[in-house]
């Protein structure tokens, strides 16, 4: 199953046409995009059932963030070997975890305010929660789990190591530093949800490719360690962390200025394309 946000409702997504789930439903589920992880379960039983309904043609410029007002959001700052490297750290034994605020989420085609000049693009897979997830297993966490899709996790690179402490959960939760998007697919929908090519480009300029494959802590291995501590929330989401290939570890450095496109991708998902803009504080 595919669901997005269009216009701010929620719908089913089924090849280039979408249903919209309030309408199919009768109003057993609600249209807010943010509301259906409560009743996720449900949801996707009926959704299974192959509702009847008015089915129209999805123009992909009208969806916004598939998850648009997550209760937590999760971050993982060295989740790929190679971007340990190039970061010149040691790989972690525990995952390095921050928060994106929940202000900064953002949708698939929405530009990217930048207000300084050390913002950098990370492309990443992202799970969203649909079920409570306290002390769940390994083996257990793929149930908790909504779906997946796509983020980036745009980090403005001077606030993120501003001493004496590193600031990461500030330096990347600027207005618009979270898109997500284009859908929310479920896990059975993919050949293997643990193994998904990831890609990241520039104004055409291929920045970032891997496979989800090499995250050094997988979905349910953070799923585990996160519900370890404290619960997960349905539609809570974990951005699981970026290959290399960022900004900031090139020779010369590059940085995200206003006009750059950047499109993020993961296939079984989709692409986001997103513009970044000037930030007219
Ligand atoms: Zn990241």
């Amino acid at each position: 199953m595919r669901i997005a946000n269009c216009d701010g409702r929620l719908v089913l997504v089924d090849g280039n046409r979408l249903l919209d789930v309030q309408t199919a439903g009768g109003g057993r589920f609600g249209a807010d995009p943010q509301s259906v992880y409560e009743s996720w379960d449900d949801f996707r039983d009926w959704a299974a059932g192959r509702p009847a309904g008015e089915w129209m043609l999805l123009d992909p410029a009208r969806l916004g963030p598939p998850a648009p007002r997550p209760r937590q959001v999760f971050a993982v700052a060295l989740n790929y070997r190679d971007h340990a490297e190039e970061a010149g750290l040691e790989v972690p034994a525990h995952p390095s975890i921050f928060t994106k605020f929940p202000s900064c989420i953002a949708g698939p085609n929405d530009g990217i305010r930048l207000s300084t000049d050390r913002a950098d693009w990370e492309v990443e897979l992202v799970a969203v929660i649909g079920a409570r997830a306290h002390r769940v297993a390994e083996g257990q966490a793929w149930e908790h789990i909504a779906g997946l899709t796509v983020g980036q996790d745009i980090s403005e690179r001077r606030v993120q190591f501003r001493p004496p402490n590193p600031q990461f959960s500030l330096g990347k939760s600027f207005p618009t530093f979270g898109p997500i998007g284009p859908v929310l697919v479920t896990p059975d929908e993919l050949p293997d949800p643990d193994d998904l090519e990831i890609r990241c480009s520039v104004n055409g300029e291929e920045m970032q490719r891997s496979l989800t494959g090499n995250l050094i802590f997988p979905v349910p291995k953070l799923v585990a360690e996160l519900s370890a501590i404290l619960p997960l929330l349905p539609g809570d989401l974990i951005f699981t962390g970026t290959p290399s290939g960022v900004g900031s570890s090139r020779d010369p450095r590059v940085y995200l200025k206003p006009g750059d496109v950047i499109v993020s991708e993961i296939a079984g998902i989709g692409r986001m394309s997103n513009r970044c803009v000037a930030d007219e504080a």
